[in-house]
């Protein structure tokens, strides 16, 4: 996220938490309000999900999304979806309205239709922006350049990687993260663009920074019933192949919630976040006692230790303990509680 990017991205993140934050307020709740924000994150173009997305090699907008709700891990996951302007509602549908938890492509389109959403043209979700995008990444490709996806080589994404210690950080949030009420909304969507900006060919580095800002969107809530939920949603990545599904919604991978852990929504390259079923990875360590900062920080280096992942995560624990972390330069963020809002593009602020 280069700084003149910056903006468009705290608008998005205050305009979804400002959605989040008024559902829980007017008691709805903690599912009520990760979609609420999720949907306002996904009609922004500023984000990779929904309209304005990422497009796959063909060049098309195929999206995922999953929303879970901690109560009773009711669940709801659609992928590979073209002509739903908001997966996110449909995966609301699969949840409230069906035996099953996971829809994908045509089934999950008409599971949607059947329960009064709306199918779109595809045509409808794609931006020229995102035209560009894909041919400068095309063009690049046959002449031979480096694939600059976080499906491509890792070797080339592993410089300088940002990932703080425990200790470091339990000092920061505190500053951060001021006592909670049990109304907390959380959000989040991540810039993982950086070390693949620093590879870029020149024809890839475009002067709209608004091209260098696509980023899958997610949110954590706890409510006043005391209930946590987690959404995830995204256009995956640049120039993916048709049918490819990233970790977003995955249960257990880029999404998950239980009252008795944590609920967890993550970004970043998702072929790693899957392998290391990364969001229940995290939550289990807060339920075995970990604050979810730690937790989050753990995760973080988990995924770069491991497997040289690149991500952030949001963590918020049935108590109001939120967690943050990325190991990228940047991920904006936002807060709300009734004590105020907080916002940031890294971390740290
Ligand atoms: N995790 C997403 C995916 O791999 C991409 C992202 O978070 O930016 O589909």
């Amino acid at each position: 996220m280069p700084d003149a990017a910056v903006a468009a991205h705290e608008r998005g993140i205050a305009n979804a938490l400002a959605a989040g934050w008024a559902t829980l307020a007017r008691g709805g709740t903690s599912v009520d309000a990760v979609e609420a924000a999720v949907t306002i994150m996904e009609d922004d173009d500023t984000f990779d999900a929904g309209r304005g997305s990422f497009l796959t090699r063909d060049g098309r907008v195929q999206l995922d999304a999953l929303l879970m709700n901690g109560e009773n891990l009711r669940t709801g996951g659609v992928a590979c979806v073209e002509r739903l302007r908001n997966p996110i509602r449909a995966a609301r549908l699969v949840l409230d309205k069906s035996p099953h938890v996971y829809f994908v492509g045509g089934g999950a389109e008409q599971f949607a239709a059947q329960h009064g959403m709306s199918l779109i043209d595809n045509a409808e979700l794609i931006v020229p922006r995102e035209r560009n995008r894909l041919s400068a990444f095309q063009q690049n490709e046959a002449a031979g350049g480096a694939d600059t996806t976080f499906s491509g080589n890792v070797e080339f994404t592993l410089a300088n990687p940002v990932i703080s210690t425990g200790a470091q950080r339990s000092g920061e949030i505190a500053a951060l993260d001021p006592v909670r009420s049990s109304t907390d909304v959380v959000l989040e969507e991540a810039a993982l663009e950086s070390e693949v900006e620093r590879a870029l060919p020149e024809n890839l580095r475009f002067d709209d920074p608004t091209l260098h800002s696509h980023d899958t969107v997610g949110a954590v809530a706890l409510d006043q019933y005391g209930n946590l939920a987690a959404a995830t949603s995204t256009g995956g990545t640049l120039s993916k192949a048709p049918g490819r599904v990233g970790d977003s919604s995955l249960i257990g991978c880029g999404c998950y919630a239980d009252n008795l852990s944590a609920a967890v929504s993550l970004t970043g390259w998702g072929e790693p976040i899957m392998k290391l079923v990364l969001g229940k990875w995290a939550v289990d360590r807060v339920a075995a006692g970990a604050t979810p900062q730690t937790a989050a920080e753990e995760a973080i280096a988990y995924l770069y230790t491991r497997l040289g992942g690149h991500g952030g995560i949001i963590l918020l624990g049935p108590d109001g303990q939120l967690g943050l972390a990325h190991n990228t330069p940047r991920m904006a963020w936002g807060i709300a509680t009734t004590q105020g809002s907080e916002f940031g593009i890294t971390r740290n602020g």
